[in-house]
């Protein structure tokens, strides 16, 4: 199993990359219009309600894909796993995930949605610096989706551990480029399923893996 730990945020990061190109289609969009008052409004609201939707819809993809390793992982054929997918993973099950604070960020991905629209409205009506107004909004609500991309993943992995019944798991740091070095302290550490910590900072990808009784 632990070899094949780096395969899973490869649904994260492709839905980063798709995500990505929407939004510098968007927001380039935004920048080639004109800014008369009501427009802004009307068009960053509908920008960021679009972005998000289109999110909501690549988050799903990962948290399917993500759940069905998983439970294969666990030992689940590939039949029983899609079937299992289709009942958890739903639109429902992506959209709770989105609508709550999360324990991480301290956010709730709408609500800072809502937000990010309002402040960048504000800072269009506020400076003559528009398009760097805009290629500051792009930068803030990209990292946002690129977080919660891994939180989906994240989530979608433990709601996995969980229907396979699995107790117990170990926390593995990436061992690729993008290893988390504040997390070292936590590597091969084992924990119940319910008493996992949160990760501790933004951009975070270790992982975890299932403790068998049999190891
Ligand atoms: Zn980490």
């Amino acid at each position: 199993m632990p070899e094949k730990i780096d395969t899973v945020y490869s649904a994260c990061d492709r839905a980063i990359k798709v995500m990505n190109r929407e939004n510098l289609k968007l927001f380039g969009q935004l920048k080639a219009s004109r800014f008369d008052e009501l427009n802004v409004i009307r068009k960053v609201t509908e920008l960021y309600r679009t972005s998000a939707e289109n999110a909501r819809k690549r988050y799903y993809e990962v948290a399917f894909e993500v759940y069905v390793l998983i439970l294969m992982w666990c030992g689940t054929d590939a039949k029983t796993a899609h079937e299992m997918a289709e009942r958890t993973i739903t639109e429902k099950w992506v959209a709770s995930i989105l609508k709550d604070p999360d324990l991480m960020t301290l956010y709730s991905f709408d609500a800072e949605a809502e937000r990010k629209a309002q402040r960048l409205v504000e800072a269009l009506s506020a400076t003559e610096w528009k398009i760097r107004e805009i290629d500051k909004a792009l930068k803030l609500w990209s990292r946002q989706l690129g977080q919660y991309a891994i939180n989906v993943t994240d989530y979608a992995a433990m709601q996995a551990y969980e229907d396979a019944g699995i107790e117990k798991v170990q926390w593995v740091t990436q061992k690729d480029e993008k290893v988390c070095a504040d997390c070292g302290p936590l590597d091969g550490k084992v924990f119940l399923l319910q008493d996992v910590p949160l990760k501790p900072h933004w951009g975070c990808r270790c992982f975890w893996i299932a403790v068998l009784e049999t190891d």
